[in-house]
């Protein structure tokens, strides 16, 4: 039979252009660029050993063709498992399921026998006295092996699909069909030598798609992209072994991006990653803008590593840069963060990550180096954030009362609502941690809605009994207080549980009125137009602004714990503190003052005409029942 070789020789110039290819390309570290490597050698090896199947005969020895053909079916039927490999190697980039690929490969071990035995068994293959080739019996049983694979490997692309990016799967599913598709004419029209074109024509597909480098590499910096990095550490992750991350995040990049053209802002963050690549055995990466990521190549040995994080530490980086006449001030953010104990996985990573980016920095300074400690706290402040989203609904929230001392009437005459929230893997959490961050995020809205809602529950139940509680007080905080419906939502809930306006009052602070949009104005003067009083808190705290006392509605202002705590033995502090009572009762504002922790300090302001007294002297914040007790026994 006279066979075509001229396919075998188109495929070996595919071949030799992927291989030049290949070799002047950037490679990831990862797994399955060596797979393909070996995928591109085997086609190579079977190519060549294809053409000198057919073109040796009648010039070489009987067993130089022997040796030629054995060579030929063993690279050529490595392929189809090596394929198997390669897919396995897309989605487990170390490929560290590999003792499970091993059942998959045992049908290969029987090829290569039967291979290897076909020279003496004439099994597979026989060539007679001039060397002509002539399939054997077996021959269908290697097509059988190779089927078997085809089939386990698109079982497994099926499996994988949705891991793997879509054009990487279709390039690999066209790598089927089309060795399918050669192996079947090869099959019907032995002559036709195409099968070794078709696996040439796959690595040029694979070389275009699933191989492309761009796809995993910031192309100006050469670094690996955030998708390069995700399959470089994910089976760290997976593989729960202890691993650390350096940073250097840019924290006024958008500030830079404003003030400079993007091409000098970026040339100088080129010279910055040629930095960091300067030093040895650090694998880098670029997973956006403004960040930065690296890592020791090698966990046992990360002496560079250790280095370029001591440069950045140390103000090394920066100096070198000016050095260097960068011209561009840089401030950054830099830290190391150990994996598991700071991020478990790659998606957390990002996520302690992005979180750095909002630790506010001072202007002044350059380099802000994130401890362990930093981290946790991000972590534990992100968790909370979590947590406080769904605080209403799950019970976490309680509500305490702390009550108000009336000087005059020598008794409680009202009490303080203030929240507080448990949750399991934290215990108690106390409000000057979750308040702010349910601030951030606004759920504050739904909080001081089930404040109000407890309160006035509260109030219903002491007016039915008639204990005699005059008013409870809750905190409102900016982002309530800009909300259009605020005093409608409040009345709603004073109607709901027929109360008197006046038996709930409101508290804010000094903070929320920094900048004051109309809305928080309009919701003040409809609460207190309605009979709300409007209590302003924490005063002297703040960036005290005067003609706040009398241009919003207030009835009472409450004097914070600071100008209390100095009283008994700082002279100056009294003078503070009278006169700031003084000017309250001249402004015909009430005065509560609160934080009081002595008998001196009560004694003292009773002296200088307080009326209102809040503080662990008289009572420290109780539970609902207790303070119904309380005044149940007042009442008595
Ligand atoms: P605040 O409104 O100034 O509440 C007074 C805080 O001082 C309370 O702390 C109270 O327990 C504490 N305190 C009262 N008397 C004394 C005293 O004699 N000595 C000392 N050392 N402390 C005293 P708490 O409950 O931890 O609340 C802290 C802050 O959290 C509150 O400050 C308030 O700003 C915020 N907060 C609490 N509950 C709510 C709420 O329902 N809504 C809003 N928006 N903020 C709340
Ligand atoms: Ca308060
Ligand atoms: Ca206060």
């Amino acid at each position: 039979m006279h066979y075509n070789i001229w396919f075998n020789v188109c495929a070996l110039l595919v071949l030799a252009v992927l291989l030049i290819l290949y070799a002047l390309k950037f490679h990831a570290p990862f797994k399955k660029y060596c797979v393909f490597l070996a995928l591109m050698l085997l086609s190579t090896v079977s190519t060549i050993a294809s053409i000198c199947n057919n073109t040796l005969p009648g010039i070489a020895p009987i067993w130089v063709l022997q040796l030629s053909n054995t060579i030929y079916f063993l690279a050529h039927n490595a392929i189809p498992p090596m394929l198997l490999l390669y897919v396995y190697s897309l989605t487990d980039f170390s490929l560290t399921t590999w003792r499970r690929l091993i059942l998959w490969l045992i049908p290969s071990v029987f090829s290569f026998l039967l291979i290897l035995t076909s020279w003496f068994s004439n099994g597979l293959y026989w060539l007679d006295a001039s060397g002509g080739y002539h399939r054997g019996s077996m021959m269908p049983l290697l097509y059988l092996v190779a089927v078997y694979h085809f089939t386990a490997t698109a079982y497994c692309l099926y499996f994988r699909w949705n891991l793997i990016p879509r054009h990487e799967g279709i390039s690999i599913a066209s790598f089927l069909v089309i060795s399918a598709g050669a192996m079947t004419i090869q099959l019907l029209f032995p002559q036709l030598l195409v099968e070794n074109f078709a696996s040439a024509l796959c690595m040029m597909i694979s070389q275009m798609t699933v191989q492309n480098p761009d796809l995993i590499m910031d192309s100006s910096t050469g670094m690996l992209n955030k998708r390069g990095l995700s399959n470089l550490i994910t089976p760290q992750f997976e593989m729960h072994q202890p691993f650390s991350i350096g940073f250097l995040l840019v924290d006024n990049y958008h500030t830079l991006e404003r003030n400079y053209i993007f091409s000098r802002l970026e040339s100088r963050l080129v010279m910055l990653a040629d930095y960091i690549k300067q030093h040895p055995g650090v694998t880098c990466s670029r997973v956006n803008n403004r960040l930065f990521c690296f890592f020791p190549e090698n966990i046992h040995c990360t002496e560079g590593w250790n280095t370029l994080m001591r440069d950045l530490e140390s103000d090394a980086l920066l100096q070198k840069l000016q050095h260097d006449g960068i011209g561009i001030r840089f401030q950054f953010k830099t830290g190391c963060i150990n994996c598991p104990k700071d991020a478990s996985s790659f998606g957390e990573l990002m996520e302690v990550l992005s979180a750095a980016a909002t630790i506010p920095m001072h202007q002044h300074d350059s380099v802000m180096w994130l401890s362990s400690v930093d981290i946790s706290r991000m972590r534990r402040r992100k968790r909370i954030d979590e947590l406080v989203r769904t605080a209403v609904q799950d019970g976490s929230l309680h509500v305490v009362y702390q009550p108000v001392y009336d000087v005059q009437k020598q008794r409680f005459c009202s009490a303080e609502a203030l929240l507080r929230m448990t949750a399991r893997e934290f215990g108690y959490i106390s409000p000057a941690e979750f308040i702010p961050v349910a601030e951030e995020n606004g759920a504050i809205v739904a909080m001081t809605q089930f404040v109000a809602e407890s309160a006035c529950q509260l109030i219903q139940n002491a007016a039915r009994n008639g204990w005699l509680l005059d008013q409870i007080h809750i905190n409102l905080s900016a982002i309530d207080c800009i909300q259009g419906n605020l005093s409608q939502r409040i009345l709603e809930e004073i109607r709901r549980f027929q109360l008197d306006p006046s038996a709930l009052s409101v508290e804010i602070t000094e903070t929320a009125f920094t900048s004051m949009p109309k809305s928080i104005l309009q919701n003040l003067t409809e609460l207190s137009e309605a009979g709300v009083d409007i209590l302003l808190d924490d005063y002297g705290t703040g960036y005290s602004n005067l003609s706040r006392l009398y241009s919003i509605p207030l009835d009472v202002v409450k004097l914070d714990k600071t100008l209390v705590d100095d009283i008994t033995h700082s002279e100056a502090a009294r003078i503070v503190l009278e006169n700031t009572i003084h000017m309250m009762l001249r402004l015909n504002k009430q005065v509560l003052v609160e934080g009081v922790e002595t008998r001196e300090q009560a004694d003292y302001l009773i002296s200088q005409g307080v009326r209102y007294i809040q503080g662990y002297y008289y009572a420290k914040p109780m539970s609902g029942e207790q303070l119904t007790e309380l005044f149940r026994n007042q009442s008595c």
